[in-house]
């Protein structure tokens, strides 16, 4: 069927809406009416290549709402006109043994995630589009996605919320509670305050960690840092950031730390800052090339101070998200305080500039009534030149 899809006609290039052609579900699948698709600084990596080549055009977009169109054939999760958020993450089978280990990432029986491969749409020149950053791709009026990767969404989450929950917020939020799991009091420092590391600092908060330090660069989003729960913020610009975390810790350095940004020197700085009993877990991260840790010895670790990573937050999607849609009901978590301009699909190069500017999470809207609806309720609300831009 002739769908709309943002795509860049070759790495690296201007990413521009066009009709395209997407092919029928497979068995598992299902195709989706996307409603909308959240901007992730992944999928702007993804489209310049540095999380890795590609050839081809290539087509990003991967924190998706929707509504279910159709279904394969031997689709039992979700039926047409249900609404659901789609995440690279995969439920895992719950039957063989890595799912029964808690390990639904390792899951036997589901396809694992595919990168930078050519999927479901093909463009009206014949050339079948790469998804650059997920086993779908989102900035598109419709797409197909594997049923494993879709988490039913409750009738009162508007879609913008089940997006950026989606890949944003889990990634932080989730890898807090699920890989750093502190214990209320321990201390918490967050690098990098994009999307993902404000998303982690409501997770430290959640978890009642004290002091929650934020590290960043720009003002901006350390001002930010505080209304989602930071004690303090920290600009390596203005202070010697691991100084300035030493004396906020009786000079230990964090229990807990989280690098949520790309760039070498930086996971170094983290290290520095975190106890020497305590845990670091790697986020954010750039091309391979210029993520290499060889500035680490054996004395880092000798006194039991950890390196981990996390991926997605580590979430079991059907176990994690529908606690994250309770915690945003009660209050408990401002997902929709990350979410700042709202554009239309045809207008996806401006929101993806207006990220590039240090727009925390913006939101491409796909379906034309959903537009409608949302630029009635901003007018209604007196907002829509706070939203729209
Ligand atoms: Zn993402
Ligand atoms: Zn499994």
């Amino acid at each position: 069927m002739r769908v709309k899809l943002a795509l860049a006609p070759r790495m690296g290039r201007e990413i521009a809406v066009e009709e395209v052609e997407l092919a029928e579900p497979g068995q598992h699948d299902v195709r989706l009416k996307v409603v909308t698709c959240t901007i992730c600084h992944s999928d702007i990596h993804a489209n310049t290549g540095e999380h890795g080549e590609y050839d081809g055009p290539g087509a990003a977009g991967h924190e998706i709402a929707g509504i279910v169109d159709a279904v394969g054939a031997r689709v039992t999760y979700v039926k047409p006109g249900d609404r659901v958020l789609c995440s690279e993450v995969r439920q895992g089978c719950g039957q063989c043994d890595q799912c029964m280990h808690d390990r639904p990432w390792f899951c036997e029986n589901i396809p694992p995630m595919s990168f930078r491969v050519p999927g479901c749409f093909t463009r009206l020149n014949g050339e079948r589009v790469v998804q650059t950053c997920s086993g779908t791709a989102g900035f598109a009026t419709f797409t197909n996605a594997h049923e494993a990767m879709l988490c039913k969404l409750d009738d009162d989450i508007p879609f913008e919320i089940g997006s950026a929950l989606a890949c944003g917020f889990m990634s932080g939020f989730g890898a807090v509670l699920n890989r750093c799991a502190p214990r209320p009091g321990e201390s918490f420092a967050v690098v990098g305050c994009g999307g993902v590391g404000l998303s982690a600092i409501m997770g430290a908060r959640h978890c009642g960690c004290s002091p929650i330090i934020a590290v960043d660069t720009n003002p901006v989003k350390l001002e930010a840092a505080r209304r989602f729960g930071a004690t303090h913020t920290v600009n390596p610009k203005e202070c010697d950031a691991v100084e300035r975390v030493k004396s906020l810790t009786r000079r230990f350095g964090v229990d807990h730390s989280m690098v949520a940004v790309a760039g070498k020197g930086i996971k170094k700085t983290c290290w520095d800052l975190t106890a020497q009993y305590g845990q670091m877990v790697v986020v954010g991260h750039g091309h391979p090339r210029e993520e290499t840790l060889d500035e680490f010895s054996a004395f880092d670790v000798l006194l039991s101070r950890k390196l981990t990573g996390c991926v997605m937050g580590g979430v079991t999607l059907r176990r994690d998200v529908p606690k994250y849609m309770e915690y945003y009901r009660a209050g408990m978590v401002d997902v929709g305080a990350l979410l700042t301009h709202y554009f239309p699909l045809d207008r996806i190069a401006d929101a993806l500039d207006d990220s590039e500017r240090g727009a925390l999470k913006n939101v491409v809207v796909c379906d034309d009534g959903y537009w409608s609806q949302l630029i009635d309720k901003f007018t209604q609300e007196g907002t829509l030149d706070a939203n729209v831009i």
